[in-house]
């Protein structure tokens, strides 16, 4: 793969490298990506907490995109990314009744436009990669088992249980990459005297992955066909979706879905992903024609994992004094544009990227609200993209389909896609952005705004 030549994340050794002591919450994709880059710029003192009781990631397939991999290629990883995942020539847009093609987007120009291809893979494995180049750095302790229940954003110290203990823990910055359910976020509104609220969407997905030995042995040629194939499939209409690829080496098929969330309604309150019933999903999924029929027909009863999808408004603000959140816990973007992840490891870069400009501790905070200032408003303007093509790939409405499968037909000349994801102009301005050399481009200016 050919690697592009841009800035690093940090242009020198930082001055607090040896000193600032640096504390992670969550050691999701966020975590950890943040983790790395800081390790990689020369922070020494990293310790990520961790609540679940181990390092094991549920989950199936994830994008990962050519900005993604801008990051993971500086963090060093990028080859055992590649060497996990398949990378896509394109996609094929399909009515969800009769499978007609409706739009065949290719994804050949990403590679020579941005450097890097459209890539999927298995999260797990995605995972795993940054798990193991963070501990071999030497520099990052993970304590599992490891909740944050409460933040002292004055003194910069959290509260953790772990097991019966419970201790507070003082450091000099912490990046709260605690996920949807942030309690950090939750911190830091009630700070302010608002309510922490996640929205619910009304939608829902379905995560299921074949086997290359469920497909073999159904002996069906087409689903065989669609497995070894480097093209992703997305079926839409009658107000749902789904969207299929290959990862682990076409070994597995992916099927990743969005629907009415009605099932959840039915689940415990506070549920946001649990086992889903085959029966439910086949049912979801009725009136789609017989190739999808035939794939989700061979999934078991215990493949089922459905997820409650919510996000949550703008916050007014992702940093309280020497306390950021980063990741989906202050921007959970809905998964049309595959690029909630994405969004979480250039957070992570970013960050260690103003960390590394720091000269005393006492302007952290001040890097943090750079870093903020960096980040917000692209985030947030990919959370809207990501509503705005989850609504066009949802439509239910016939005169409304109708109208989005002309321009779906028109994509080809146009480049402009109402799956915005194979939209070439949204692809421009999530792609072709280079959020590490932002910071050493506007990072005079956005310093001078903080004071
Ligand atoms: C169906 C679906 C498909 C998706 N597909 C893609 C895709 O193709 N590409 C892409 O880029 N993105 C995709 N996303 C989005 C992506 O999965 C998320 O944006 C990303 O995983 C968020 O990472 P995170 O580390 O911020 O949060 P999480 O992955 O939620 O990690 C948070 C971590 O913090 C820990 N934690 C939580 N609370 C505490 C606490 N109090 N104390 C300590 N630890 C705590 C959790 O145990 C967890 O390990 C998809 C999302 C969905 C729902």
């Amino acid at each position: 793969m050919t690697r592009a030549k841009t800035a690093q994340i940090a242009q020198q050794q930082p001055a607090l490298g040896d000193s600032l002591r640096i504390a992670i919450v969550g050691a999701g994709i966020a975590g950890l990506s943040t983790a790395l880059a800081l390790a990689r710029t020369g922070f020494t003192h990293i310790d990520v907490f961790e609540a679940a009781s181990s390092f094991g990631e549920i989950g199936a397939g994830i994008q990962v995109a050519p900005n993604m991999s801008a990051i993971l290629d500086r963090l060093g990883v990028l080859d055992k990314v590649v060497k996990d995942s398949v990378a896509l020539d394109g996609m094929q847009i399909r009515r969800c009744s009769t499978n007609e093609v409706l739009a065949s987007p290719s994804f050949l120009h990403l590679r020579d436009t941005y450097t890097y291809p459209q890539m999927v893979c298995h999260r797990a494995d995605l995972s795993k990669t940054l798990f193991d180049a963070c501990i071999s750095t030497g520099v990052i302790r993970i304590h599992f088992s490891s909740r944050l229940t409460d933040l002292d954003f004055e003194n910069t110290r959290f509260c953790v249980t772990q097991g019966e203990e419970t201790r507070w823990v003082e450091v000099d910055v912490v990046l709260a990459a605690d996920g949807v359910k942030s309690i950090a976020r939750a911190r830091m509104l009630a700070a302010t005297g608002q309510v922490d609220d996640a929205e619910d969407t009304g939608q829902a997905a379905y995560r299921v992955m074949l086997t290359r030995e469920q497909i073999v042995a159904s002996g069906d040629k087409e689903l065989l066909d669609l497995l070894d194939s480097q093209i992703a499939q997305r079926w839409t209409g009658h107000g749902r979706m789904i969207i299929a690829y290959p990862i682990a080496h076409h070994n597995i098929y992916n099927i990743s879905t969005a629907h009415p969330d009605t099932h959840f309604a039915r689940a415990p309150t506070g549920a946001w992903t649990t086992y889903g019933s085959r029966a439910a999903m086949l049912g979801t999924y009725v009136s789609y024609c017989d190739t999808v029929q035939r794939l989700l027909a061979l999934v078991r009863r215990d493949q089922v994992c459905e997820w409650k999808l919510r996000v949550h408004a703008p916050l007014d603000g992702w940093v309280r004094e020497r306390v950021a959140l980063l990741g989906d816990a202050c921007h959970p973007t809905l998964p049309h544009l595959a690029q909630g992840a994405a969004q979480a490891v250039e957070d992570g870069a970013v960050l260690a990227a103003v960390l590394a400009k720091v000269g005393c501790k006492e302007d952290v905070g001040r890097a943090l609200r750079v870093y903020e200032a960096l980040r917000k408003e692209r985030a947030e303007w990919v959370v809207d993209a990501a509503a705005h093509s989850g609504k066009q790939l949802l439509l239910s409405d016939e005169a409304a389909l109708e109208a989005r499968d002309q321009l779906f037909a028109n994509s080809h000349e146009s480049g402009r896609n109402p799956d915005q994801y194979a939209d070439k102009e949204v692809q421009q301005r999530i792609y072709g952005h280079d959020c590490i050399e932002e910071v050493h481009t506007k990072w005079d200016e956005l310093w001078a705004a903080t004071l």
